[in-house]
């Protein structure tokens, strides 16, 4: 069926979200036409072949480098008819929650937000699931309308690329400086790291650190390796770290190649958000720590000796390698 995904980028280059929507469509649907709004890199938008994408669609008036839900609704509804897509994927990821349901109204279209699998065909309907009650249990929705909608949940898929390059061409919307009602006065930037989502490597602590204090151990090992890092929950609601670091069940989900656990216990809350990570170490002093039962490398030792050891040991590689 036609389908048509929205592409979220940073500086041009497509967001590692946004490759999962493109997966997902092409996995879903095939026939696939992306929408990239904004000034954007041709290179990378070709490269979008390689996920499945056969051809994109920019817009690259300036005032598209904002994001205004209620514009890029618009816009995305123009393409879809254009495209005859009736299916429309994008990422659950924050500028799809805000613009998903404003396209849902606009085009009458059934929407699931936060999709994890690919769909189930039945007939000229499909049924989707996501999960539900804080990941305690599934749900399945049946969709009816003639074009569907489906964000998916980042971290859910797996990315998947081949070969291949995407056509790219400019897209005539008549959407334009007076539909954009929201002005951005400032942005300010929480940090320099990637952002979790998106993050390859996450260096990650829980409890297991005794207290805020300590943090000063687990950001030397993330600024060596070049990770972002994240925390458990409890840590999370104490204070010790802030809410946007927690990963879990209830937190954000994450599918890095690398994910370093230090003083986690490994509740099952907890991996629900981090068990897809490619490569799981485990650093804890209790050798019967659950976490170990899913990590593929395990220290098992006090934290606070190892750690400034293999942060050392990461330095010192670092430096042989130039
Ligand atoms: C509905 C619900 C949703 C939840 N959602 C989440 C979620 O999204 N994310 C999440 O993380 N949790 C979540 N939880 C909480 C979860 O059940 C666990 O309580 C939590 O993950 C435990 O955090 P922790 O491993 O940091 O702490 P603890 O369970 O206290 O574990 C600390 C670990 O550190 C080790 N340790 C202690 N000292 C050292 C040291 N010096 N060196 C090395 N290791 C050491 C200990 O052996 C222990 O394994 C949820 C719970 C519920 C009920």
């Amino acid at each position: 069926m036609p389908t048509l995904v929205y592409i979220d980028h940073q500086n041009g280059t497509p967001k590692k979200s946004s490759l999962e929507a493109a997966t997902y469509a092409a996995q879903a649907g095939g026939n696939v036409t992306a929408l990239v709004l904004g000034t954007a890199d041709r290179a990378a938008l070709e490269s979008l072949g390689a996920y499945g994408v056969s051809r994109v669609w920019t817009v690259s008036k300036p005032e598209f480098d904002q994001f205004d839900a209620a514009a890029y609704a618009k816009v995305i509804a123009e393409a879809a008819t254009a495209a005859g897509a009736d299916l429309i994927v994008c990422s659950h990821n924050s500028t799809g929650k805000a613009f998903a349901p404003r396209l849902s109204a606009r085009l009458k279209a059934g929407l699931v937000t936060g999709a994890i699998a690919l769909p189930q065909q039945d007939g000229t309907a499909i049924t989707v699931r996501k999960s539900v009650f804080s990941g305690k249990a599934f749900a399945d929705y049946r969709l009816e309308t003639p074009i569907k909608i489906i964000s998916v949940n980042p971290n859910s898929l797996q990315v998947s690329k081949g070969s291949g390059t995407a056509t790219v061409e400019e897209f005539a919307t008549s959407v334009g400086t007076a539909d954009f009602k929201v002005k951005v006065l400032e942005t300010k930037k929480l940090s320099e790291k990637t952002p979790l989502p998106e993050a390859e490597l996450v260096v990650s602590a829980g409890r297991g650190m005794k207290g805020p204090e300590n943090w000063g151990l687990v950001e030397d090992l993330a600024a060596a390796l070049g990770a972002t890092t994240a925390c458990s929950r409890p840590v999370a609601d104490v204070g010790w770290r802030p809410h946007h670091e927690h990963v879990g069940q209830t937190g954000i989900t994450i599918r890095p190649n690398l994910y370093i656990a230090i003083g986690i216990s490994g509740a099952i809350q907890h991996l629900a958000g981090v068990n897809n990570s490619k490569v799981i170490v485990v650093i804890n002093k209790d050798a019967e720590a659950p976490f170990f039962k899913v990590a593929d490398y395990g220290i098992i030792g006090d934290a606070f000796d190892v750690l400034p050891a293999i942060t050392e040991a990461v330095k010192k590689f670092k430096a042989e390698q130039h």
